[in-house]
């Protein structure tokens, strides 16, 4: 199942416990000891290198389980799951 989705990660909240990588193997340690996404396409300092306050990414993939198991792992609650739309595959 395909599905459109966007992943929202609050960096101001992540405390780098990085639960959230053993579960959706997009999540990764930036260069400042904090989670970001790969692909990120913008952040809160414009550059998207992932490293701004937040990071928001969108998907159209048959991942959006994974993003939502790091979501209910990350025990500060800084990454919010958004579908957006199901995809129909045919
Ligand atoms: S699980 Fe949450 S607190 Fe831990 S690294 Fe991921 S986003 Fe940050």
């Amino acid at each position: 199942m395909t599905t459109e989705y966007r992943i929202r990660l609050d960096r101001r909240a992540c405390e780098g416990v990085f639960a959230c990588l053993v579960r959706d193997g997009r999540f990764a340690e930036a260069s400042d000891g904090l989670a970001t996404i790969a692909g990120a396409e913008r952040d809160a300092d414009g550059d998207g290198d992932g490293d701004g306050d937040e990071v928001v990414v969108a998907f159209a993939d048959d991942r959006l389980a994974d993003a939502q198991q790091a979501a209910r792992a990350c025990p500060v609650d800084a990454i919010d799951v958004a579908e957006v739309a199901e995809v129909d595959d045919e």
